[in-house]
């Protein structure tokens, strides 16, 4: 008797369970100062005070951290336009604690997509690759929301945006919101 095809069928249930576990598990919360660090490092910023925000847990939330490295990691280059220091209190966006997706409460950012790793080199807003880091940016993990503002504020941005997509105020930006 080949004792084999007895096993086969927990073999595949093994795998069927592994692969559901992935797919099911949620996205990690690292609070490291390193990988503050490395986020803070590989920003473009339009002023300081970004910053020291980013690098300070009092005032850039860790959830905000990860999505930032999600988008690092893919390859993007952002610029600041605002953190939390240099925005007005926007509590109003989301009055109810912990006010996720607020710039005030450390939970969103606004910036610009760059071309290459250049202050100044900023992406179209017309261009498919546009587009195309607004739906990345819907996948960061601990997403809640997509502001745009000025040029980024089209109809096909805002399709590319999706569901958490709306139009924002003020002058040219992306508003990332994230959540707990
Ligand atoms: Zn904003």
């Amino acid at each position: 008797m080949d004792l084999s095809n007895l096993f086969k069928p927990f073999i595949w249930l093994e795998k069927f369970a592994r692969t559901y576990s992935y797919s099911k598990t949620l996205p990690t919360l690292d609070g490291s100062a390193e990988t503050r660090a490395w986020v803070a490092a590989r920003l473009f910023y339009q002023d300081s005070t970004q910053k020291t925000d980013i690098l300070n847990p009092e005032k850039t939330q860790t959830q905000l951290i990860a999505a930032l490295q999600y988008l690092i990691k893919k390859g993007y280059f952002l610029e600041v336009t605002a953190a939390n220091s240099d925005h007005h209190d926007d509590t109003d966006l989301n009055p109810t604690a912990p006010y996720c997706g607020t710039h005030h409460h450390g939970w969103a950012l606004d910036f610009w997509p760059l071309n290459t790793a250049k202050s100044g080199d900023y992406m179209d807003a017309g261009i498919h690759n546009f587009r195309q880091f607004l739906v990345d940016l819907a996948q960061c993990p601990f997403y809640m929301q997509t502001g745009l503002a000025g040029e980024a504020y089209t109809a096909a941005n805002m399709t590319a945006a999706g569901n958490g997509a709306f139009q924002d105020d003020g002058g040219d930006h992306i508003h990332i919101g994230t959540q707990q």
